[in-house]
């Protein structure tokens, strides 16, 4: 077959199996278990010697087609609870082809004006849906791990700052420590984040009252009065039990200090799209940096995250690698992206979120985000009603911490009841959900955050996990 020029005829028929194939997977999606064992044979086909000649355009698709549609683990339907995991809405599915389709080089104007614009216009929109000031900076990045490396990169640019060294040229040789402060509700993306900025992932302190890991505001007080210059990162949305870092409040603290105030607001920001949780999220229009994901709760396919910097100018400092002084303004229509942020050449990630608030609007990303707070409460009142199991924490957004809890057990028990019921709730397959260690107990927490989540698979994750706990514990 060799050489792709001798293929060229063969893209479209290639695309057409791909559209061909789209129908009776996505039909099938919402009844398909979430990860089926019995197809975990076809992982072996995958495998082999590295080919010589190839097989050809179609049979290579064919066969891609044939073991992933059934391999896959069908974490875009509606019964995906482990983790925090979105699905992709229509629009955003459909716009991901096309991303592929135009195949955008989308780091420099020069090489995309479309994809440019596109970022521009979809940063705007995404400050506007969560209250953000329109001075802010912004950059479209793979996840929210790379968001906080973003707003991170620029904390540390700017405690380098007050050092009277630029970081980015110099380094951090000579310097102290950058104090970085949190509660226990730090995600380990932000550690990541500091490991790669070389600050050190156990570099964080971690000023919590309880343990739940809530923030101690006093001790933070405290602690920044001594400490010089510091970063502190606050948690909007820890992934435990849903719970937020009063925002608010901690911008008070920092505001009387000379610190940095980092947003994670992986998925917690999209709390702002509801009254009725937007005061979770008040005080983050105060950060110096916020970060987020696209691909959680705004249901956009991976990989999808966005970064926010109140110092518009900081993003080029930090990232601009290539001795380009030009630093563009937020609304500046020839931005180079790739001195915006971590990556360099990158794919057009602003069309899907483009499309998706296109389509549904502030009004349609409410209604979702809505919809999961009322399914988060529904399974939150189920296992409040049930005798057999312990709600671990109260519902905020849409995590729902719990475990099965039958009389008689003691904590030891309950812990190994948990972690197997975790286990085999995964291994089953009609639900997906796993379990974590909340306040020193084993506990399932399953995430509701896919647009096609209905009432019908809350049930079913109530009725599975139920069945599963009963004959585990003999009952
Ligand atoms: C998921 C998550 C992250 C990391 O996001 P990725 O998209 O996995 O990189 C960071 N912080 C919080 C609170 C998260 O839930």
């Amino acid at each position: 077959m060799g050489d792709p020029l001798h293929a060229a005829d063969d893209a479209v028929e290639a695309l057409g199996m791909v559209d061909r194939a789209a129908r009776p997977y996505l039909d099938a999606l919402p009844h398909l278990p979430v990860r089926d064992a019995t197809h975990a044979h076809l992982l072996d086909d995958l495998d082999g010697p590295l080919p010589e000649d190839g097989d050809g355009t179609l049979t290579a698709v064919a066969e891609l087609l044939r073991i992933g549609t059934k391999a896959a683990t069908h974490s875009s339907g509606p019964r995906f609870f482990h983790f925090v995991v979105g699905g992709a809405t229509p629009a955003a599915q459909a716009a991901d082809w096309i991303t592929s389709l135009l195949d955008q080089p989308a780091g420099l104007w020069l090489t995309s004006p479309l994809a440019t614009r596109a970022e521009t216009v979809v940063l705007r929109w995404l400050k506007e849906l969560f209250g953000l000031p329109a001075s802010h900076g912004g950059v479209l990045t793979p996840s929210a791990t790379f968001a906080n490396l973003t707003g991170l990169a620029c904390a540390r640019f700017d405690w380098g700052r007050k050092h009277g060294v630029d970081v980015t040229a110099d380094g951090l040789a000579g310097l102290p420590r950058m104090p970085v402060f949190s509660s226990g509700y730090v995600h380990a993306s932000s550690r990541k984040a500091l490991q790669l900025l070389g600050v050190g992932r156990d570099h964080v302190r971690t000023l919590s009252r309880d343990d739940a890991g809530r923030i101690d505001l006093e001790a933070l007080d405290r602690e920044l009065g001594t400490s010089g210059p510091a970063v502190v990162i606050a948690n909007a949305g820890e992934v435990n039990a849903g719970d937020f870092d009063p925002v608010d409040a901690i911008a008070d603290v920092v505001a009387r200090h000379d610190a940095w105030l980092h947003v994670d607001g992986a998925f917690g920001l999209f709390a702002a799209l509801s009254p009725r949780t937007a005061h979770l999220t008040a005080g983050v229009d105060r950060a110096d940096s916020v970060a987020a994901d696209g691909h959680k709760w705004l249901n956009v396919p991976y990989e999808s995250g966005f970064a926010f910097v109140r110092e518009a100018g900081l993003l080029g400092r930090a990232f601009g690698g290539w001795n380009a002084p030009y630093l563009p303004e937020p609304d500046d229509e020839f931005v180079n992206y790739n001195n915006l942020g971590p990556e360099s050449s990158r794919r057009a990630r602003a069309f899907p979120i483009w499309a998706t608030l296109r389509a549904y609007g502030r009004a349609g990303h409410r209604a979702m985000v809505e919809r999961h707070q009322d399914l988060a409460r529904r399974l939150g009142d189920a296992v409040e009603a049930d005798p057999d199991l312990e709600s671990l924490a109260p519902v905020t957004v849409f995590v729902v911490c719990f475990r099965y809890a039958p009389a008689g057990l003691s904590e030891p028990e309950l812990d190994d009841l948990n972690r197997r019921l975790g286990a085999e709730l995964l291994d089953d397959g009609r639900v997906y959900a796993g379990t974590t260690v909340y306040r020193g107990r084993v506990a399932l927490r399953p995430a509701i955050v896919n647009w096609r989540t209905t009432a019908d698979n809350i049930d079913l994750l109530v009725r599975t996990v139920k069945e599963i706990g009963a004959r585990l514990s003999g009952r």
